[in-house]
């Protein structure tokens, strides 16, 4: 099938559901100018180390320098603007839907999405380990130490190892159960728990795969093998 035909296709669904789920990663992000950080190492006295040893609680506890490092270069792009694909999103979930994002950039929220659950959490909710206050981006980015009581501070985003929060997990469950649609955009969909989701969709739910590399997705799935930014572009929401 066509690339336009791919896209009438899955405006047909779009057009016909009654409630849209939107499941999305990285590849949201980098047309925004955000690069995917699990694919960036860290370098720290000539060594270098993944992003999984690095966003650990262990770094940022007993080396917070290194944690602090890479995420302020890796991580945080404070002027980047939401693109056309975060825009049709958050005009969809307002309508009817909700978006699941792995991405931790907020730029969903900037788009002026209403119904978004930020299953890894969100960079810019700053804040110290000891006292819990909250801390601006700011302040975070002159130094990890809170200056008030020395505590080490941190971004709230789910480090590895770190659980996803049950209430987001519940909640991410049910508006699966909810949805006869399910759009996969930006992820390759190999990240746990957050592809296991996609088992809790009720048998006759459509799902779309929207991704510029094939994606292990089961049969009944359609797959676009396109850039997600020339997909959403030609969507009518
Ligand atoms: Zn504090």
């Amino acid at each position: 099938m066509s690339l336009d035909k791919q896209i009438a296709a899955l405006q047909a669904d779009l057009n016909a559901a009654h409630y849209v789920t939107y499941l999305t990663g990285a590849g949201v992000s980098t047309p925004s100018h955000i690069p995917d950080y699990r694919s960036k190492n860290g370098i720290y006295n000539g060594i270098s180390e993944s992003p999984e040893q690095i966003l650990s609680e262990d770094t940022l506890f007993h080396e917070p320098a290194k944690f602090h490092q890479f995420v302020m270069e890796n991580m945080y792009f404070p002027n980047a603007q939401p693109n056309i694909i975060h825009k049709k999103i958050a005009a969809s979930c307002n309508k009817n839907g909700i978006l699941i994002t792995q991405n931790v950039d907020g730029l969903d929220k900037k788009a002026g999405n209403k119904h978004v659950i930020e299953f890894h959490g969100n960079l810019y909710n700053i804040f110290c380990t000891k006292c819990y206050e909250r801390i601006s981006y700011d302040e975070y980015k002159k130094s990890y130490f809170h200056e008030k009581d020395n505590g080490i501070i941190r971004p709230g985003i789910v480090l590895y190892g770190e659980p996803i929060n049950e209430d987001i997990l519940i909640n991410s469950i049910k508006n699966i159960q909810n949805s006869d649609l399910v759009i996969i955009a930006g992820t390759s969909f190999v990240v746990y728990p957050f592809a296991q989701l996609l088992a809790y969709k009720k048998p006759n739910a459509k799902v779309w795969v929207i991704n510029n590399t094939i994606v292990p997705a089961p049969e009944e799935v359609s797959t676009i093998i396109s850039d997600a930014e020339k997909v959403f572009d030609k969507l009518y929401i």
